[in-house]
Parts: structure tokens; C-alpha cells; sequence
């Protein structure tokens, strides 16, 4: 799958599991954009991906090292354990960015993996998405910036205290392994145990990379869906309420 489907497929299954959480307004697009670029994340083992190029040859040479570590390319980082580290290293990032409080201004450093880990994400989706063009990766810093300042995405979804973070990672990854489980390739989801490659359809029916039927059909599919949810969660229908001129 191309990378901006990745990335809308990511927004997408944010939008839809919105309501369950206690986010909204700018918080709601902030972690929808945030969920956009962990849709691409699991591409991190392909030296030559969009996320792998976001911030030239530091994120190039990054993704050369998870290439070695996962095993190459659709191997470690399109399995489920590869989604449960990536998530276990969000939820570390967020518990150690809530140590660095006003009270303990000494440990700001401890903002940094939850920095590096926001600046990527946001810059790879808004990459993607071609939002920003050749500025996106600027953008995508700044956002991160505004977000750790006003700590977003730390907004804890449920009484176990998960950062609203570490859910974007789990939920854009589970999406990007959802869409290439409908290319012919899959995904090998029990990877290392197991090398088979599942998938979500049948062999005849899988799409190709890039080819008609992601660009026609799966491409205006997650548009469509992600302008209904976002529409949604925005509140429906805006209702409009005739006032009466003269009291
Ligand atoms: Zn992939």
C-alpha cells in the first residue's frame, strides 16, 4: 500500500474510535494526525519508505539499524509483536515525559523520547499527506513542540492511564498491518514464531501496490470514510437555529 493510503487509513481508524475517548476539538486532530503517522510507521524497516527519508539521513540511517534488527522489510515491524514493543515504548516515553513536572524542572530531559517520537510521527503523516510540502517536516516539529508543551498527548484514555500516545502508535500500526493484509504480499503477523503471511482477503481478490484498484477504489474509500467519521465526531449535522430578529 502506498504511504499516504498508510497514513489515511491511520487518521481513519482514530476518527472512528474518537467518541470512546476523552478527546475532541484540536486535541481530537492533533492524535488523528498523530495516529496518520503511525499508520506509516511499521515502514520503518524500508530504508527508502516515506518516514524512513522524513529527516534525511538520520531517519535513513534509523531505519537501515530497525531494517537489521526486525529481520528486513514486512518482517518484525508488521507483526504483532512488533505493534506490542512500539506501543510498550510509547507508554515508556509517556510515563517518563509526565516525571519532567514544574515541581522537577531539573528532569526536562526526560521529554525527549516522547519528543523524538512525536516529531517523527507528525512529520512523516503530514509528509504523506502532503501536507505542508517541502515544510512539512517543519510543521510536523513545530506541532510536536506545541504538543509537549501542552502535554496532548499525555490525555489519559482510560482508568489504566495509557497516554493518548501510545494509543495513536497501537491503533495507526494495527491499521497499516490491516492494509497490507490486503495486498497480495500480507503480513507475517506471528512473526518470528511463524513466517506465514496472513491476509485479510482471498489470493484472487487482493489488491497491488499502487495499482488500479488502490488508487480508485481504496484510495477514495478511505477519503470517503474519513470525511463521514471526521464529520461524526465533529458532531453531525450542524443544526441551524432560526433566531428571532426582534425579541
Ligand atoms: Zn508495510
Amino acid at each position: 500500500m502506498l504511504g499516504h493510503d498508510h497514513a489515511l487509513s491511520g487518521a481513519l481508524a482514530f476518527a472512528v474510535v474518537a467518541p470512546l475517548l476523552p478527546v475532541s476539538g484540536t486535541q481530537l486532530a492533533v492524535a488523528a494526525a498523530l495516529t496518520a503517522g503511525a499508520g506509516i510507521l511499521p515502514d520503518l524497516d524500508e530504508p527508502g519508505s516515506t518516514i524512513a527519508r522524513t529527516f534525511g539521513f538520520l531517519t535513513g540511517g534509523f531505519a537501515w539499524i530497525v531494517h537489521q534488527l526486525s529481520g528486513g522489510h514486512r518482517k518484525g515491524t508488521h507483526s504483532l509483536l512488533g505493534v506490542a514493543l512500539m506501543t510498550a515504548v510509547a507508554l515508556w516515553a509517556g510515563s517518563w515525559q509526565r516525571s519532567a513536572t514544574a515541581q522537577h524542572p531539573q528532569l526536562w530531559w526526560h521529554m525527549v523520547p516522547a519528543g523524538l517520537i512525536l516529531a517523527l510521527l507528525f512529520s512523516a503523516g503530514f509528509r504523506a499527506l502532503y501536507i505542508g510540502g517541502h515544510h512539512g517536516d517543519l510543521f510536523g516539529i513545530a506541532v510536536a513542540a506545541l504538543v509537549i508543551w501542552q502535554g496532548w498527548d499525555l490525555v489519559e484514555v482510560t482508568s489504566w492511564h495509557v497516554p493518548v500516545l501510545a494509543v495513536c502508535v497501537a491503533l495507526g500500526m494495527l491499521a497499516h498491518l490491516a492494509g497490507d493484509m490486503l495486498t497480495h504480499d500480507g503480513c507475517p503477523l506471528l512473526y518470528p514464531v511463524s513466517r506465514y503471511d496472513f491476509g485479510l482477503l482471498p489470493e484472487p481478490v487482493r489488491i497491488t501496490t499502487n495499482k488500479l484498484a488502490e488508487r480508485w477504489v481504496i484510495s477514495p474509500l478511505l477519503l470517503a470514510a474519513l470525511a463521514y467519521f471526521v464529520w461524526r465526531d465533529a458532531g453531525g449535522p450542524i443544526l441551524i437555529t432560526a433566531s428571532p430578529a426582534w425579541p
